[in-house]
């Protein structure tokens, strides 16, 4: 992977910058500024060498047209707050706007373009409509370097064809995170305890099978785990539940038996009445989960379980929280396998953190970033690349 530095003299060149500052918005407000923070040191080591850069990135998902609330204009104040500098905001991403601000930029300088995708090319299945937004912005620069991790599993204009016309760098995060996972991939040290959280099954099987090959065990929580149980032939009851996934994952636990992996499931669960902090909630057996209720947290006994496979572990990958822990009394399961996470790491053990909901989720429980070896900003891509998956965004850096 070609990087910053093979790019020779970047003093006096515009370089435009594809980051991942899609954050988690309440309002106007940005909730959790992890991906911005993380775009920074690539953004800095940019502006050090004297390079004009023109960071461009997407939020939310807007429908290929302006929209107000998409918009990036709190994140270029943040940028600048983290930055230390004023950041220049551009009102459209390859328009009037775009082109002034572009050209007004002096060595060191930064600007933001305005939301990617309120520009239908970026995203489209169509590749003429996509590689015509393409050129667009590349006729913005001289040089194009990817550092928005979270999108180099999709072949979007700002990802993927842009790389084909302009000369390219993987920038710090991108380069970072690879590394990262490879060590996940390339002889991981054992134990290796995979937990998997979060809302969607479907959105995980592809990894599950995949990590049945490589992990020792894998610590099943959250809304998934219901499809898990419910393959076990218990009642989940209102519970998170994919009906068309009991089969799929009925084949994972006879292939887990036969590879001697570890599948840990809860043995008891924090069933509430409602998707509500205040509905009446009480822990229950994982096997007899009442059929008006719905579990919303892994229970007591199960974090502490979940926890002691963490603390063996030598390399751990964590993706998915382990209930809706947004409520705080359906956050305790979250907190327990957090804590051993950290605890893994001060032993030595590599520990990652994916998935936008998981980093938000150990940030809010007051985790600082160093309890942990890596929190990727990208839950998608890592996904795929521990899949086995080929990742456009990286293949094309290598052309
Ligand atoms: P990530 O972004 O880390 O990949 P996901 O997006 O897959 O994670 O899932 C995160 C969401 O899953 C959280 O909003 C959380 O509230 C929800 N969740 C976790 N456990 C449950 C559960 N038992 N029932 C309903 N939602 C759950
Ligand atoms: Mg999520």
């Amino acid at each position: 992977m070609r990087t910053i530095d093979d790019l020779g003299d970047l003093k006096g060149k515009k370089v435009l910058l594809r980051s991942d500052l899609n954050v988690p918005l309440d309002g106007r407000t940005i909730t959790d500024d992890g991906r911005i923070r993380a775009s920074v040191p690539t953004i800095e080591k940019l502006t050090g060498q004297g390079a004009q850069v023109i960071v461009c990135a997407h939020l939310g998902r807007p429908k290929g047209a302006p929209e107000e609330k998409y918009s990036l204009a709190p994140v270029a104040q943040r940028l600048g707050e983290l930055l230390g500098k004023p950041v220049a905001f551009a009102s459209d991403t390859v328009g009037e706007s775009a082109k002034e601000k572009v050209a007004a930029l002096q060595d060191g300088e930064v600007v933001l373009l305005e939301n990617l995708r309120f520009n239908p090319g970026e995203t489209s299945k169509d590749d003429a409509e996509r590689s015509a937004f393409a050129r667009e912005l590349a006729s913005l620069a001289d040089v194009f370097v990817s550092d928005g991790f979270g999108v180099v599993h999709r072949a979007q204009a700002s990802v993927y064809d842009i790389a084909q016309l302009l000369p390219h760098a993987a920038g710090g995060l991108v380069q970072a995170e690879v590394e990262v996972l490879k060590r996940l991939t390339d002889e991981p040290q054992r134990p290796y305890a995979v937990v998997l959280g979060g809302a969607k099954v479907s959105d995980k099987l592809g990894v599950i099978e995949n990590l049945l090959k490589t992990a020792d065990q894998l610590v099943i929580g959250g809304g998934m785990v219901f499809t898990f149980l419910a393959a076990q032939g218990h009642e989940v009851g209102k519970s998170l539940l994919e009906k068309d996934q009991i089969d799929t994952v009925k084949g994972y636990l006879d292939e887990a038996k036969a590879k001697g992996v570890e599948i840990v499931l809860p043995t008891d669960i924090v069933a509430a009445t409602e998707f509500s902090a205040d509905a009446d909630h009480e822990v229950v057996a994982a096997d007899a989960i009442p059929a008006d209720r719905m579990g919303l947290d892994i229970g007591p006994e199960s974090g502490k379980a979940f926890a002691e496979v963490v603390r063996a572990a030598k390399t751990v990958f964590w993706n998915g929280p382990m209930g809706a822990f947004e409520m705080e009394p359906y956050a305790a399961g979250t907190k327990a396998v957090a804590e051993a996470v950290a605890e893994a790491t001060k032993q030595g053990a590599l520990t990652v953190i994916g998935g936008g909901d998981s980093a938000a989720a150990v940030r809010q429980l007051g985790f600082a970033d160093d309890d942990f070896t890596h929190i990727s900003t990208g839950g998608g891509a890592s996904l795929e690349y521990l899949e086995g998956k080929e990742l456009p965004g990286l293949e094309v850096l290598d052309n």
